[in-house]
């Protein structure tokens, strides 16, 4: 039988909307806002989303848009585009969390106070941990550098690439394999493939998610004559002799170098007492909430689970936070615990690619190439902003 302090509260619940903030407008905090908004109504559920990026940029299409294979364009959206309906969205930093009261405290000096807080700020860069790396070293990881390093290789006639990361807790390490393999097909196109050595410098053993998937990557990369070192720890690039530097104290030559920048959580969140040093907020793996209080979770990048930061994980953490929050203020969803099974396209050139499930328990054994899984992955942005994003899926 229901007790009267329940009744009571339900009978408040009805007639006073609950708050939730969604903290952070990547992937993570539009797929967590939209699927709140698809199951409670406004007079159910406010929510609010504070986000400080000035347009949403699908970085997987960082990989193509260097060697001209996509254009941006169809990259971007404005955030409020790809918020349903119903959802207010405040375009501010957030410097300050009070985790315990649920109150955000924002740039402009405004603060907002929620019954639910989503924290999805994701990563920031660190380039400036790797002496040398500013000025010298190119990427992909966002608009800026990715169009940056397309005019670097609408230059480029031969000589020593180096490709590789400053650290394993990276987003989706295979993109520093796939880029390889791409630039392998760019430049064989363009007849410079043998005025070109391709280095590849993979900060531990294993490179792919798991031994399967690492050997077949490894073969890959013999076969295309690209040259693997396995677990270099970069520390410095000097700019002067064109050397990348590593722990081991070994060297390596190149004309151009691609490197993956360091990635951290966000310092607002260390300032906050979430996180450590990294930025990386310690959650609760099986609820994703904020260690000591089940009400603030943080999804996506923005927390500690995973090394490998992937958007995949990203949705999965965003739609099960939803429903929690769903189940407690409104009833009606699931509020399980959390479990993570992530499927990847992983391109290996120009119109090839393949399909993998990255679990112990659920991976694909079977690693097969084909033209169709590339058109999904080059597509993709399609799917993204018109139903993932948009928590249809
Ligand atoms: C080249 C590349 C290819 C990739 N390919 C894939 C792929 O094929 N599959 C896959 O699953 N993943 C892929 N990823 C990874 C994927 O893009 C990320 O995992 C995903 O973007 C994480 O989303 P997020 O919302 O958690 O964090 P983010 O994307 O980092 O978004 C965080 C958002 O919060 C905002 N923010 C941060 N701090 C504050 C603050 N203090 N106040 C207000 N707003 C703030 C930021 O502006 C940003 O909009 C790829 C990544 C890259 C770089």
């Amino acid at each position: 039988m229901e007790t009267y302090s329940r009744i009571f509260e339900r009978v408040i619940n009805m007639v006073v909307a609950k708050r939730v903030i969604v903290i952070g407008d990547g992937p993570s905090g539009l797929v967590a806002a939209n699927k709140l908004r698809f199951h409670a109504t406004e007079k159910e559920l406010e929510i609010l989303v504070i986000g400080n990026t000035t347009r949403h940029f699908y970085k997987p299409d960082g990989l193509f848009i260097p060697f001209g294979y996509k254009n941006y364009r169809k990259s971007v959206k404005p955030v409020e585009f790809l918020l349903n309906g119903g959802i207010q969205y405040i375009h501010d930093e957030v410097i300050r969390v009070n985790s315990e009261e649920h109150i955000v405290f924002l740039k402009s000096g405004k603060s907002y106070m929620a019954d639910y807080l989503v924290i999805a700020t994701g990563n920031r860069y660190a380039p400036e941990e790797i002496p040398g790396y500013s000025g010298e070293a190119k990427h992909f990881y966002d608009l800026q550098k990715a169009l940056e390093l397309r005019e670097t290789l609408r230059g480029f006639q031969g000589g020593n690439v180096v490709i590789g990361s400053t650290g394993t807790t990276i987003q989706y390490p295979q993109a520093l394999y796939e880029f390889a393999f791409l630039l392998d097909s760019f430049l064989t196109a363009k007849g410079l493939r043998e005025k070109t050595e391709i280095t590849y410098l993979a900060p531990s053993e294993n490179i792919g998610t798991d031994s399967n998937l690492t050997g077949f990557i490894r073969d890959k990369l013999q076969e295309k004559k690209i040259e693997l070192h396995p677990n270099v720890t970069v520390t410095s690039v000097n700019q002067k002799n064109k050397e990348v530097n590593a722990a081991d104290e070994s060297k390596f030559k190149y004309n151009l170098l691609l490197l993956v920048p360091p990635h951290k959580g966000q310092k607002a969140m260390t300032q906050s007492g979430l996180a450590g040093e990294t930025g990386y907020i310690e959650v609760d793996p099986k609820t994703l909430t904020v260690k000591g209080n089940g009400s603030v979770y943080a999804v996506g990048d923005s927390n500690n689970l995973f090394e490998s930061k992937l958007a995949t994980s990203g949705y999965l953490e965003a739609s099960f936070a939803a429903s929690r929050i769903i189940a407690d203020a409104v009833g009606g969803l699931s509020d399980d615990q959390y479990t993570s099974v992530a499927p990847q396209i992983n391109i290996t050139g120009k119109d090839r690619a393949f399909t993998y499930l990255g679990t112990a328990e659920t991976r694909i054994k079977a690693i097969t190439e084909n033209k169709g899984d590339f058109m999904l992955r080059w597509t993709s942005n399609d799917t993204y902003f018109s139903t993932i994003v948009r928590g249809m899926v």
